[in-house]
């Protein structure tokens, strides 16, 4: 929403500001800030220095595709990095490929994929820019060996708020790159990327679906099936008793198949069309929410019991990857208060009795889980790490329903994850605090990371909705200055 275009008088620089409220992608949080585009590294210095003028704080902004706070400055500066979209460079010969942050995962998919490359890491979103993905440390569905996206990260150039543009990679200023993946933006501007891809047989997976009539069944499931490329599993969030965490467990490997086109997932309806009628459905179908995810979880789950619905299918690596956009339109239109999602990552031994005790609690106090996802992960080797040896599980709730009472029982969850080692995931969270997270990374990483801030930051340019929310230092802390609006 568009609030007001007569700021550029105020700023005095030949950006294009705007005065607008930004959302984020859970749609939990609206927060004015002015807004500009910045189509190269000059722009952002010209930013950093009406930020640095004005006393504002600055951060920046990708596709949004964040959940909660990460890409939001309520009262400050937004810079929009959509616009720096260029492939810089591709080697098709090694798959390394040198992007500006605001390529898209898809774009470089896309690309990669016509020669048979991939993305070693990717989330789920194609929407995502490279810069967002190295900045969360997105992780995938095959996190349990591939580890998180900034593995697969050869080298960053990143513009520092004193407009110092420096190289990092795990060779080079290797102490800074390690915390600038995961960082969401507080230590600088990432300007460019060099990723390692990884070489695919083809363009197609061979994609295995099998039910697990609990929890446990679940879990025995993700065992069985370690030697696959990618691992996911859907919960049903609703099913209690002795059927409590049933869900079907999704397995994809790698088709031998030989490379045929690099094209998205082709409907037979137009993209126009598939968004109309999400959106349709998702607004007719929003009195009924509950009652109808209910009813589809229970068909979706029984129908992966029928004879022959197990048998491999093939399908692409696109559509196995990536939500088709339609969806999202969908989700929006059934759920326009927006949606609460709690990620824990917890480690293995802990995972089943944890995972149980979220949905069970849930159910008992009439949060429905509408949406449940169970992934695999490994222990990330970054600063703000949050992958642990073990399993997240994601659970979505609808807003705004008894919204208190829901993240009263959320933040009493995330205690027992925490108790057993467990962590949070800053693209999705919107309930950590900075004691709770401090217990949850650690006291000396957390410390660690506000001394790199110190020295690369010292003014507190860069700053977000979530950097106030869970690193904020406390008042008394030396080296804090003066509050940035
Ligand atoms: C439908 C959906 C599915 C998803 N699936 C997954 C998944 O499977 N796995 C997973 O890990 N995540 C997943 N996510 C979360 C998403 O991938 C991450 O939040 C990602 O960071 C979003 O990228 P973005 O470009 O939208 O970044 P934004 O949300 O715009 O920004 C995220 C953070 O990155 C910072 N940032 C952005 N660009 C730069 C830059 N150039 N330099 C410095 N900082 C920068 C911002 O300041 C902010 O702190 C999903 C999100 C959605 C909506």
């Amino acid at each position: 929403m568009l609030i007001s275009d007569n700021i550029n008088r105020e700023y005095g620089t030949d950006l294009d500001w705007k005065r607008t409220a930004v959302t984020n992608w859970s749609l939990t949080e609206h927060s004015l800030c002015d807004v500009c585009s910045a189509r190269g590294v000059e722009e952002i210095r010209q930013a950093l220095d009406v930020a640095r003028a004005r006393g504002l704080s600055i951060i920046a902004h990708g596709a949004g595709h964040s959940y909660t706070d990460a890409a939001l400055n309520g009262g400050g500066l937004l810079i929009d990095l959509t616009t720096m979209r260029r492939i810089l460079a591709w080697d098709p010969e090694r798959g390394i490929m040198r992007v500006e942050p605001g390529v898209t995962v898809g774009e470089v998919a896309r690309v990669a994929l016509r020669d048979r490359w991939w993305l070693a890491v990717t989330p789920s979103t194609a929407v995502a820019t490279v810069g967002g993905c190295v900045a969360m440390n997105v992780n995938g569905k095959n996190s349990w060996t591939h580890g998180s996206f900034g593995e697969h990260v050869l080298s960053l150039t990143v513009l520092l708020a004193g407009g110092q543009l420096l190289t990092v990679s795990p060779t080079q200023n290797s102490e800074l790159f390690r915390a600038v993946v995961g960082s969401a933006g507080l230590l600088g501007f990432i300007t460019s990327i060099t990723l390692q891809l990884k070489r695919v047989p083809s363009d197609r997976v061979e994609v295995t679906v099998r039910p697990g009539r609990s929890l446990r069944e679940l879990f025995q499931l993700f065992e069985d099936e370690q030697a696959a490329d990618y691992l996911e599993a859907w919960v049903d969030g609703f099913a209690a008793g002795g059927q409590l965490g049933r869900g079907i467990v999704t397995a994809s490997r790698y088709s031998q198949r030989v490379v045929a086109t690099a094209a998205f997932p082709t409907f037979h309806l137009s993209e126009r069309s598939m968004h109309s009628l999400t959106h349709w459905a998702g607004t007719l179908g929003r009195p009924f929410v509950e009652g109808g995810v209910r009813g589809a979880n229970s068909v979706i789950y029984r129908g992966s019991r029928w004879p022959g619905r197990n048998r491999p299918r093939q399908i692409s690596l696109m559509r196995s990857t990536y939500y088709a956009p339609a969806l999202f339109t969908g989700y929006r239109a059934l759920l326009p208060g927006g949606s609460e999602t709690f990620q824990a990552f917890v480690p293995a031994a802990e995972a089943e009795a944890l995972f149980a005790e979220i949905l069970r609690r849930s159910q008992e106090h009439k949060y429905d889980p509408l949406w449940c996802i169970i992934k695999r992960h490994r222990r990330d080797p970054f600063l703000l790490g949050y992958q642990v040896d073990g399993f997240s599980l994601e659970v979505n709730y609808r807003l705004p329903v008894r919204v208190h009472g829901l993240r009263q029982l959320l933040r009493e969850l995330m205690e027992q994850v925490i108790a057993a080692g467990g962590r949070f995931y800053l693209a999705k969270d919107a309930l950590l605090t900075p004691v709770l997270y401090r217990r949850s990374v650690g006291e000396a990483a957390v410390a660690a990371f506000l001394d790199l801030k110190q020295r690369y930051d010292p003014e507190r340019l860069l700053q977000s909705n979530l950097y106030r929310r869970v690193f904020q230092p406390s008042p008394q802390q030396p080296g804090e200055h003066d509050a940035k609006r």
